[in-house]
């Protein structure tokens, strides 16, 4: 291998959100930092591709980027200097039911809020004060666990964050079909609904798209790497793509090196003379269920019955709070659920570039056991038609990634668990190890970045950006 320089300041491996934000941030302090990938492209976990016919661009993973419009370093880095362009969708979020009727999350809480009938009011008084301070929420939440900038505030989401999302549907919604769209929103946490803290899941969710809105990139999700990696080489930073370190010998001289991998990859990579009790340590992650995902070329636009739901960007398929309960319980157990709870996007509805003529995209995933070899797309289909009567025949082709398969795709999807490792409430804040810098692995020079540390799995950069913060 061949690399500009003997000797770099800083070294970075692995070109995800998290890689690149320490990257930038890194370059930013010092004269010379490589970007090392081993895929062709960057991005890791946010690409596109033509993954089924000519002129069709799919986002190979995340789609849809609340955490990203509203990270506080993205915000900084004036993204769209370099291209970056966001789409709001309509509407953020819809849910259907049975009835063909569907709720839905508007940008505005007062318009959810309107339409939630008895439970209007309940849902104001639970969102208005973490919506309207909604920089301030997300500034100290999305951060390694540390002495909060505002407090009360904090103090105040604490106390509903902290419980189950069943207790708290249950506590505040009369309606059972508030609580569904409730349980759409914690079921993003991927482990079941009466454990703790997953409430934080849902409120926050619902507090980014009135706050924020849940965009998707104009042209695809890569927009947002290519953006973030031209930002690193205007920098003066350097990117080498193409090449897989699995040994610290495979890379050049550095006072810094900083992986943007989880646990499990970095114990497998040779030469890093990590301490043994920290190796034990780091052996303890846990890992969650994993992801069986699918992208769609249509002929036109998916014939949903609700109507609410040709206006969203995403729509939660899983019916009542116990049916997502339950699919979510089941891939947590390691076992498959027949008609498990779908994240569906419809990108192209809102975005003509991603779709060629009348043609449509559509990205879907379900939770399935921890690197289950099968696909489900089968299941995902059977959900979306029992919602949208004709999808099927609108399909021209498809791609689908089995758990296992999406592993092979990136490593850093262990088993499928696309968050980087179970997020429940111990691993939040004791992700990889719990300790005060939980960047630092024990070797004074080498840092861990990815979403395997706090604040955890998503599209903002933060841990990348932390990690080379503090270093
Ligand atoms: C199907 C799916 C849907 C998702 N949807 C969303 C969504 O809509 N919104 C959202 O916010 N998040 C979403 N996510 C989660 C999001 O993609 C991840 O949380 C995020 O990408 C994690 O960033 P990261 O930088 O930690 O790791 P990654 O993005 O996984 O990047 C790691 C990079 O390191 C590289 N690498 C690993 N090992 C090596 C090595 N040894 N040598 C060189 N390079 C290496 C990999 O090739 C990869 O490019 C989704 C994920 C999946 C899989």
């Amino acid at each position: 291998m061949s690399f500009q320089q003997d000797h770099y300041d800083a070294v970075v491996v692995g070109a995800g959100p998290n890689g690149l934000a320490a990257a930038i941030t890194l370059g930013r302090k010092f004269k010379s930092v490589l970007l090392v990938e081993a895929r062709a492209t960057v991005g890791g976990g946010v690409r596109s591709a033509q993954l089924t016919l000519p002129g069709f661009i799919h986002d190979v993973c995340s789609a849809v980027h609340p955490l990203a419009v509203s990270s506080p370093f993205f915000r900084q880095l004036e993204l769209h200097r370099y291209g970056l362009e966001w789409i709001q969708p309509e509407i953020p979020l819809a849910h259907p039911f049975e009835n063909g009727e569907a709720l839905c999350l508007n940008r505005s809480l007062e318009a959810t809020a309107d339409v939630l009938g008895p439970d209007g009011k309940a849902y104001r008084d639970l969102l208005q004060p973490f919506v309207e301070n909604h920089e301030r929420l997300l500034s100290d939440v999305l951060k390694p666990l540390s002495i909060p900038e505002h407090p009360y505030l904090m103090a105040r989401f604490g106390l509903k964050a902290i419980r189950s999302a069943k207790n708290l549907a249950e506590a505040k919604f009369q309606s059972a079909r508030t609580r569904a769209l409730f349980a759409g929103l914690a079921a993003h946490a991927m482990i079941p609904l009466d454990r703790t803290a997953t409430a934080a899941f849902g409120i926050l969710l619902a507090v980014l798209a009135h706050g924020v809105g849940w965009p998707i990139v104009r042209g695809g999700s890569q927009g947002l790497a290519n953006a973030l990696a031209d930002c690193f080489r205007d920098g003066g930073g350097e990117v080498l793509t193409g090449i897989t370190i699995g040994s610290l010998g495979d890379l050049p001289k550095a006072d810094h090196y900083f992986f943007d991998v989880t646990p499990r990859q970095l114990l497998n990579i040779g030469g890093l003379d990590l301490s043994e009790n920290y190796r034990k340590r780091l052996s303890c992650f846990r890992y969650g269920p994993g992801v069986c995902k699918v992208d769609w070329a249509l002929s036109g636009p998916i014939p949903w019955k609700a109507e609410t739901c040709r206006k969203a960007g995403t729509v939660h398929l899983g019916g009542s709070f116990e049916e997502i309960d339950a699919s979510i319980r089941e891939a947590h157990a390691g076992r498959k659920c027949d008609s498990p709870y779908v994240v569906l996007t419809q990108q192209s509805l809102f975005d003509p570039s991603r779709a060629p003529g009348s043609g449509h995209t559509a990205w879907a995933y379900c939770h399935v056991p921890h690197g289950s070899a099968e696909d489900v797309t089968e299941l995902i289909e059977n959900r979306i038609e029992h919602y949208a009567p004709g999808f099927r025949e609108l399909i021209l082709a498809k791609s689908s990634l089995s758990a296992a398969a999406m592993e092979q795709y990136n490593p850093n999807y262990v088993g499928g668990d696309i968050n980087g490792g179970l997020q429940d409430l111990f691993q939040l804040y004791s992700r990889p190890v719990l300790s005060f810098f939980p960047y630092r692995t024990s070797k004074r020079n080498i840092y861990i970045c990815s979403s395997s540390t706090p604040p955890g799995g998503g599209v903002h950069g933060l841990c990348g950006y932390y990690a080379a913060k503090g270093l």
